[in-house]
């Protein structure tokens, strides 16, 4: 393609974006195919010869567009919002355009300077304290545009550690590193995104979960008792992870309680404020914000509620001098005659090279102004709140936890398996889309008012398909009664007295159980199945597909080094998450020549339900014990297994 052509076809694309972007709302939100449809329709391996434009653009419609869900559509309500909008579209394709690596201001000193200035003026719209800011070339803080949330997390949990490490060193100088961070230990709510949980599992420290209050917020007394509780065993806490809008019901960590015992602690205070961060740019939602000045870091993410399309994330720090003392490797090649004059992000970061972000985010902010964000912002909110009065008005159905910003989280009234049935049943249907999420032992289906574009009579249309699908669902569970003789066990009687059950009791019962809230199969089943497959199709097709996966297993897995460690990792954690995880176990003891095979088989299949009863079954796979770490063997492409997970695996599957 020479640069006339691009002319032209740059043209078209731009024109296809605008009338997909435009028509959105005629599309079916979510597709309506299977597992595989996209390999069914392209060929199997790459073509020789190169291919006139026309036909790849053709394929779009054919191929692609058939398999999207279109998180731009008014009716997608699942997860948190991932918006776009045209100055931002128009950032990313000048920034492509120059694809400069700016890990060093010298690699492309634009991009280190406007992201400085451009996340000075962010903060000081969500109302962050002058001390997050880069406002003089010598303020040691400042921010940084992450590629995700879950990378800031991680990023401020490092850095946290490395702190505490230096610190308990100065007192203890024969101290190894080693040992400290076996010691340390992180603290954040059971309402806490899993990107907390996976943070600490591969920062390889301890991670508590504390019961929130019952408004789902972590509070003071609670950190106190659990911190107390740890020190008393020799422990050392360093980190506290406090979420503002949680994922599961946008709830509120109370930092006014947590950021004092954070100071006094000397523990790390990370804000994870993914996507609530952007209402902050309203003063009528900073109320939640009050005690930020305790935070150590704090990080939201554009790309969710902004419209600065992904990846965007904001992550400001106090001292970044303590994510130099994380990161700081400074090869020859890298460093320039003004090294240590002015920024180099590569030191605030876990990769070397970063896209030229700042551009969107400039023209975003730029092309809105603060007042059109705030706009959007109330209007979204306001839609939220409207849809809540209709959820209200209808007695068939309840509010599942307290609306805040654009977040409501309902269900119908009585047993789990109906707002199940009731959510599968509208995901299928492809007119909107939602996912679930578990709180306090409760299902419930969480409705995010996501596009810019949404208008009242958006959500009116949503919530009318919501009640006649409804209707259905209890009118067959009205048929089916009638046709069921009534229950004979006290048990399956009072079905509401066992459905409420703590998390943390979960977790007691069943120490397989992962934390992602979110897409949770269903509250009380630890996510052995893809939680997102799993919340959109029905049961029996969970099943098939399970089956399915199982009669492609091949055995050429065990030249994957990458597999080999992935399998490693979820060994010594001792949980599976996914179906894919699982299939990863599967693999690894049939890479082994391990005949018990059938058995594992048929363990799994049955998990689901043994687990509910009780998780006898899931034994045969909980993880190694903790000498087995100490027993490592070369693998055979150099890789280091573990001989005694190896054994675990094959006899515990024979049993
Ligand atoms: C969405 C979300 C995340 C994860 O965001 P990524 O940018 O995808 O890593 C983390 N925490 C909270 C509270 C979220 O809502």
């Amino acid at each position: 393609m020479d640069s006339e052509e691009y002319r032209r076809r740059g043209k078209e694309m731009v024109d296809y974006i605008a009338d997909y972007l435009q028509n959105i709302r005629d599309r079916r939100v979510f597709p309506a195919v299977k597992p595989g449809y996209l390999r069914r329709l392209i060929p199997a391996a790459a073509p020789d010869e190169p291919e006139p434009w026309e036909t790849i653009f053709s394929d779009v419609e054919r191929v692609i567009m058939p398999g999207v869900t279109h998180w731009q559509s008014p009716h997608m309500h699942a997860y948190f919002p991932a918006l776009n909008s045209y100055p931002s579209l128009l950032g990313d394709m000048l920034a492509d355009a120059i694809n400069c690596l700016g890990f060093t201001w010298a690699s492309s000193p634009a991009c280190t300077e406007l992201e400085t200035v451009v996340m000075n003026w962010l903060g000081q719209m969500v109302g962050l304290p002058e001390d997050f800011l880069h406002l003089r070339g010598d303020s040691p803080g400042g921010g940084v545009i992450q590629t995700t949330a879950s990378e800031a997390t991680f990023v401020c949990l490092l850095a946290g550690r490395t702190e505490a490490i230096r610190r308990y060193q100065q007192q203890y100088p024969d101290l190894e590193d080693a040992e400290i961070n076996s010691r340390l230990v992180a603290y954040c709510s059971d309402q806490a995104h899993s990107s907390v949980e996976k943070a600490g599992l591969i920062g390889l420290v301890k991670m508590r979960y504390i019961e929130c209050d019952d408004n789902l917020s972590l509070r003071g007394d609670r950190l106190k008792e659990a911190i107390a509780h740890d020190r008393e065993k020799g422990l050392i806490p360093f980190f506290l992870c406090a979420t503002l809008g949680t994922t599961g019901a946008c709830a509120f960590d109370n930092l006014k309680e947590l950021g004092p015992i954070c100071q006094e602690e000397q523990m790390w205070l990370h804000v994870d404020a993914a996507y609530a961060g952007t209402a902050f740019i309203c003063p009528e939602f900073r109320s939640w914000l009050e005690g930020v000045e305790f935070a150590n870091s704090f990080a939201f993410n554009p790309s969710k509620w902004m419209m600065v399309h992904f990846d965007c994330t904001a992550l400001w720090v106090k001292n970044s001098g303590t994510l130099h003392r994380t990161f700081n490797v400074e090869p020859l090649y890298l460093q320039h005659e003004n090294s240590g004059l002015a920024i180099d992000y590569m030191h605030w970061q876990i990769p070397l090279s970063r896209r030229f972000r700042a551009l969107k985010l400039w023209f975003v902010i730029r092309n809105f102004g603060v007042q059109g964000l705030q706009r959007h912002v109330r209007e979204s909110v306001r839609l939220a709140h409207k849809f809540e009065s209709l959820v209200r008005s209808d007695p068939r159905f309840e509010m599942a936890a307290e609306r805040h910003l654009g977040l409501v989280c309902f269900r119908l009234c009585g047993e789990n398996e109906l707002t199940e049935r009731l959510l599968k049943k509208l995901n299928s249907g492809g007119q909107l889309h939602c996912v679930p999420a578990s709180l306090c032992g409760r299902y419930v289906i969480r409705f995010t008012v996501t596009s810019q574009y949404t208008t009242a009579a958006d959500i009116a249309k949503d919530w009318s398909i919501v009640r006649a699908t409804a209707s259905r669902v209890l009118d067959e569970l009205k048929q089916q009664q009638q046709q069921r003789p009534p229950p004979l066990l006290a048990e399956e009687a009072a079905p509401e007295a066992r459905a409420k059950v703590r998390l943390a009791e979960t977790r007691e019962k069943n120490a397989d159980f992962g934390s992602s809230l979110l897409l949770a199969n269903s509250p009380m089943s630890p996510k052995i199945v893809n939680g997102s497959f799993a919340a959109i199709f029905d049961n029996s097709d969970v099943l098939r597909e399970f089956a399915r996966k199982f009669s492609q297993l091949r055995l050429d897995v065990k030249d994957s080094p990458a597999m080999r460690r992935r399998i490693r990792g979820m060994m010594m954690s001792g949980k599976q998450f996914s179906l894919d995880s699982r299939m990863d176990l599967v693999q690894s003891s049939l890479v082994r020549g391990d005949p018990s095979m059938p058995l594992m088989r048929e363990a799994s299949v049955e998990s689901e339900q043994s687990l509910e009863a009780g998780g006898e079954r899931s034994r045969s796979f909980d993880g190694p014990e903790e000498s087995c770490i100490l027993e490592e063997e070369e693998g055979d492409e150099g890789r280091k297994m573990c001989r005694r997970c190896g054994h675990c695996l094959a006899s515990q599957a024979a049993e």
